[in-house]
């Protein structure tokens, strides 16, 4: 069913780099992306157990709090030979205030003399026109790779330097920004979302 638009869309993120990305994109549809932060909305606690549930209750709580539709994203690093961890934990997998560094150093740890080093990236994105919305127009991206033993290159974050691509013969950490955005996880769920927006939101 076709709404008709508030051209309004508050980002359940406070990341400004998201902000843009996801923007510039959806300006193209004539969406006004705003962050949450504009609206003072306090975070979801993230109690699910999958990402796009994880991703359905942040914009659900951003559209409760602001009054608008509200766009949403989770995502996190699958390890195969982990039965998918540290998947919805990935930014917290070495503890609560754990940094970059210390995630992959446990990740590390936790294969260390594993042969089975298939992993990927997973983004679910989750679009709710209000906050009680029904039917939630959801996209999920997968972006696989291989880990490494040990971390490569000085770009992009998180599980950047221990992903590598076989394909490209590179780590995510070695790619340019644009290259990312080209290829990874959250580049193929938008590349599914924006076409369901246009057609079962917008109507164009
Ligand atoms: P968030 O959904 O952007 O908060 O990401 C959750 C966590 O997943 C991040 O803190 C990273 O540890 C990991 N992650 C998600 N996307 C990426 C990526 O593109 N590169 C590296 N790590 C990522």
């Amino acid at each position: 069913m076709a709404l008709s638009p508030d051209n309004t869309v508050v980002l359940a993120s406070g990341n400004r780099g998201k902000l843009l990305e996801l923007g510039n994109l959806l300006g193209g549809l004539g969406i006004t992306l705003l962050s949450q932060a504009d609206f003072n909305v306090i975070e979801a606690d993230e109690t699910g157990l999958s990402f796009i549930e994880n991703a359905i209750l942040k914009a659900r709580n951003a559209a409760r709090q602001s009054g608008h539709a509200a766009l949403a994203d989770d995502s996190g690093l699958c390890v195969d030979a982990l039965g998918g961890a540290p998947g919805i934990y990935s930014a917290r997998y070495a503890g609560e205030k754990a940094q970059d560094a210390d995630n992959n150093l446990k990740l590390l740890d936790a294969l260390q003399g594993e042969s089975n080093r298939k992993a990927h990236f997973h983004c679910a994105l989750a679009f709710v026109r209000h906050a009680d919305d029904p039917a939630p127009i959801v996209a999920e991206g997968l972006w696989q790779g291989d880990i490494l033993d040990a971390p490569r290159g000085t770009n992009g974050f998180g599980y950047d330097p221990l992903f590598y691509i076989n394909d490209l013969n590179l780590c995510s950490a070695e790619l340019s920004k644009e290259q990312k955005n080209q290829l990874s996880h959250r580049a193929l769920a938008l590349a599914q979302l924006l076409p369901r927006l246009r057609s079962e939101y917008l109507s164009i």
